[in-house]
């Protein structure tokens, strides 16, 4: 039962991860852990008061909901503080506590505490293909050749597309070869940031340099959310500059490439596009098929091939989404001992993607549209006919279509054009993003923007 537990939460964290911003997420409910159900409640662990306040009145629904479309015996949620003995612990194991019950169920993949890296992720269990063969082989070369060739690696790509996997691979994979005589050290760009506001804070600076500069290989991941946050920037410039200098390996993820972070300072953008630059796109659907099967081997699985097709053609978001459809498969066949068939597949498949809808405004559409296109509003729904304007107009006119479904004639409206160029526009961005992978990755983006304002 607890291996189900483990597994359950695993997955609902991947669907929150989708629906709520990074930050959000990492900040509130990485850490979280589930540790118990009984008669249809969920107990949810969390580090401390503050975490268990916030989840509890942010997230709680959305959290349920998930639960539930996973699992709908469950009714109910409870929140508790790490460490806080719970009552229906004791009665089962009088010397239990929450924490004496968590080690157990996370025994299999414990985050490594002097690399934080998280042992799960390792090359083998990467699947290539054309979208993400190139970081790949970047990654490889980076394994072989240590500080000293591709320095420093940049990878960048949608949300769930595999950067964090191969990055944390690769950080294994140079812990194994060099058997620690190397040592890499993993951070995800917030843990960076909220490093240094702390060090600030309490005249710690030290402390800093010591802990990101005494280390053979940096890994960051996500850097564009420390885009914009000065002393952050400083600091990490420094420290860049610091292993740079010294041969140590730079390994720095992100959503996108350098020149589109925009808030990022010139110096460190300049020092990024002086190493190697790979993207990770979208699986095409043959290494889809192919990441469905490893999924299925890893779990030790087995499904027939109309179904993995099925999802295959149907689940074309990212990879997590595909890990959280399989999860919710396999999770129907072990916990109800149910008969899979096309019909619940189906089903499965649209409540895990329409769990990405979540209403917005014709405003947000918009303005996240201008944020990243960096034009302003104000030349994206008036009348100027700029060159650098006629994409992020088809593009915010596609958008108010594919996410508020509004009428041609509203949209044009909304953009200073007509009904007819309305429905041109969005034809032609809906026949584009079939053909051209940097546009859907762009919209994709863009999406998120919109979630997480
Ligand atoms: P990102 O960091 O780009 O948002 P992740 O690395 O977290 O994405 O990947 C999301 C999930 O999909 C992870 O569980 C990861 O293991 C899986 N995944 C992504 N790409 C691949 C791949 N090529 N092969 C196998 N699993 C993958
Ligand atoms: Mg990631």
């Amino acid at each position: 039962m607890e291996k189900n537990l483990e597994k359950l939460w695993q997955s609902v964290l991947g669907e929150m991860e989708l629906q709520i911003s990074r930050a959000n997420f990492v900040t509130w409910l990485k850490n979280s852990r589930l540790t118990e159900e009984k008669d249809g409640t969920l107990f949810i662990v969390l580090p401390n008061n503050f975490a268990k306040e916030w989840v509890e009145n942010k997230y709680h629904k959305n959290l349920l909901g998930i639960v539930r479309n996973f699992d709908d015996s469950v009714r109910k949620l409870e929140f508790v503080v790490s460490g806080q003995k719970l009552e229906i612990l004791e009665k089962k194991a009088p010397v239990g506590t929450a924490v004496v019950f968590e080690n157990k169920i996370n025994f299999e993949f414990r985050v490594d505490p002097e690399s934080n890296l998280n042992p799960r992720y390792n090359l083998n269990s990467f699947v290539v293909g054309p979208s993400n063969e190139l970081a790949f082989g970047a990654a490889s070369a980076v394994i072989q050749n240590v500080g000293v060739k591709y320095n420093p690696f940049f990878v960048y790509g949608g949300v769930g597309l595999g950067k964090t996997h191969l990055i944390q691979s690769i950080g294994n994979e140079i812990r194994a070869k060099y058997k620690g005589k190397v040592r890499p050290k993993y951070v995800p760009s917030e843990k960076f940031t909220s490093d240094v506001v702390w060090a600030i804070r309490n005249k710690r600076m030290d402390d800093i340099k010591r802990k990101y500069r005494d280390v053979d290989v940096l890994i960051i991941d996500d850097i564009q959310f420390i885009g914009g946050k000065e002393k952050t920037e400083e600091e990490f410039f420094h420290t860049f500059n610091a292993l740079y200098e010294n041969n140590k390996q730079i390994i720095i993820s992100s959503d996108r490439p350098p020149q589109s972070i925009p808030t990022l300072e010139e110096r460190l953008r300049s020092r990024f596009e002086g190493g190697l630059i790979a993207d990770i796109v979208y699986p095409e659907y043959e290494t889809r098929v192919a990441i469905i099967k490893s999924k299925l081997q890893e779990n030790k699985k087995e499904l027939g091939n109309e179904i993995i097709e099925l999802i295959a053609s149907k689940v074309r978001k990212n990879v997590r989404e595909i890990e959280g459809v399989i999860n919710k498969i396999i999770f129907y066949q072990d916990v109800r001992g149910s008969q899979i068939n096309e019909k619940i597949v189906e089903d499965i498949i649209e409540k895990t993607t329409q769990n990405f809808s979540k209403r917005v405004s014709d405003s947000q559409i918009i303005k996240s549209v201008a944020e990243f296109y960096r034009v302003s509003t104000d030349d994206l729904v008036g009348k100027v006919r700029k060159k650098e304007i006629v994409e992020p107009r088809q593009v915010a006119m596609y958008l108010l279509r594919d996410i508020l479904d509004m009428s041609y004639p509203y949209i044009g409206e909304k953009l200073g054009k007509d009904h007819t160029t309305a429905i041109h526009a969005i034809k032609k961005i809906n026949i584009e993003i079939n053909k051209n992978s940097s546009l859907f990755q762009k919209i994709i983006t863009i999406k998120e923007l919109i979630y997480k304002s």
